[in-house]
C-alpha cells in the first residue's frame, strides 16, 4: 500500500509540453511504491517561455529531479551545471537532478532505454548494420549508445542531412549519413531498422517506408510509444518481422532514471502492463 503523503516526502518530476500523455508517473509511482519510498512522481507543464526561470527555482533541492521530455531537453542541457558524458555527447538531457549544494546536473538515458528494448527482444548488437531514422535528441541519444555498445555500422537518415553529418563527425569510420532519399539502400543488409524520428506519432505525420527494401531478418523498433502499434510496427509485424515498440524504450530509459534519482534500481514489477491498463484508461 502507498505510504501517507507528508511534508518530508520526496518528489520527482517529469516535464514536458505537453506532458499529461506521459506514461512516467505510472511507471516511476508503481516502483517507488513497490520500493516502499517516501516520495511522489509527477508531472509539471510551464510554458515553454517559464522554463527556464522554473528550473532555476528548484535549484538546492526543491525537487530531486526531473525526467525532461519534449521540447525541453536541449534547454535542459544548457542550463546544466554538471553535465555526464552521454548528455555531453547528445547535447540534450532527458534527466536533471537538483543535489542540495545548488548545481544542476544533467544526464541522458534515452540510448540505455533502447539499447535495454534492443537486448530484451533477443537482438545482438554484433548482427550487423543499424539503420536509425532521425537525427534529433532520441535518436542522437540512440546512435551514441549503439556506438558504445559496439554496433560496427550505424547508418543515420534523416530529412535534414546536416543533423546525420555532425553524427558522422564523432564517427566517421562507424557512422554514416544518408538522405531520406537514400532510405532503400541504407536498408538494404540491415540487421535492424530503427524509427526515431516523431513521424507516425499522434498527431504528426506518417512514416512512409517500404519494408520491402530491408530483409526479412531485420528487427524493426519503433520508438513512438503514442500509439503503442505504430502503422510501421503494424506493417513489420504483417511481413513477420521481429518488432520492438516505443513502451519498451519508455521503461528502458526509466530504469537508469529512477536510480539516479532515488540512488537504487528499481524493483520487479510489471510496469508494462500498467502501462497497457493506463493507455486502454486514459483519465
Ligand atoms: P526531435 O529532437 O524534435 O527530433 C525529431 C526528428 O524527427 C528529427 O530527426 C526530424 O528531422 C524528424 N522529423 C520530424 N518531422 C519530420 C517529417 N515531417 N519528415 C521527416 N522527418 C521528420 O524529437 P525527439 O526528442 O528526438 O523525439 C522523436 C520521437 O521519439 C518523438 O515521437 C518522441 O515522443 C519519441 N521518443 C520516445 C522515447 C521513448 O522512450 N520511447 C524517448 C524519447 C523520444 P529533421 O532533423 O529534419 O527536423
Amino acid at each position: 500500500m502507498r505510504r501517507p503523503i507528508s511534508a518530508r516526502t520526496r518528489i520527482a518530476v517529469v516535464i514536458g509540453h505537453p506532458v499529461r500523455h506521459s506514461l512516467s508517473p505510472v511507471i516511476h509511482n508503481a516502483w517507488i511504491e513497490a520500493a516502499d519510498l517516501d516520495a511522489v512522481y509527477v508531472a509539471f507543464e510551464p510554458a515553454a517561455e517559464r522554463f527556464d526561470a522554473f528550473i532555476e527555482g528548484l535549484r538546492g533541492g526543491q525537487v530531486i529531479g526531473l525526467n525532461v521530455t519534449t521540447p525541453f531537453k536541449a534547454r535542459a542541457f544548457a542550463l546544466a551545471d554538471i553535465p555526464d558524458a552521454e548528455a555531453k555527447l547528445v547535447q540534450a538531457a532527458n534527466l536533471l537532478r537538483f543535489p542540495e549544494d545548488g548545481r544542476i546536473e544533467a544526464g541522458s538515458t534515452d540510448g540505455r532505454g533502447q539499447i535495454a528494448a534492443l537486448t530484451a527482444a533477443g537482438f545482438d548488437l554484433a548482427e550487423g548494420p543499424v539503420v536509425v531514422l532521425g537525427a534529433g535528441g532520441a535518436a542522437r541519444s540512440i546512435v551514441h549508445a549503439l556506438r558504445g555498445h559496439g554496433v560496427k555500422q550505424i547508418r543515420v537518415v534523416n530529412r535534414t542531412l546536416g543533423s546525420a553529418l555532425r553524427l558522422v563527425d564523432v564517427d566517421p569510420e562507424r557512422i554514416a549519413a544518408y538522405r531520406w532519399t537514400e532510405l532503400p539502400a541504407a536498408m538494404a543488409d540491415a540487421a535492424a531498422v530503427i524509427n526515431a524520428t516523431s513521424l507516425g506519432m499522434e498527431g504528426q505525420a506518417s512514416l512512409s517506408l517500404d519494408l520491402n527494401a530491408a530483409p526479412a531478418g531485420a528487427l524493426i523498433a519503433d520508438i513512438v510509444y503514442h500509439p503503442l502499434t505504430t502503422p510501421l510496427l503494424e506493417a513489420a509485424r504483417a511481413r513477420g518481422h521481429r518488432t520492438v515498440d516505443g513502451q519498451a524504450m519508455l521503461i528502458g530509459q526509466a530504469a537508469p532514471s529512477f536510480e539516479a534519482l532515488f540512488g537504487r534500481p528499481p524493483p520487479a514489477v510489471d510496469v508494462r502492463a500498467l502501462c497497457e491498463a493506463a493507455l486502454a484508461d486514459p483519465r
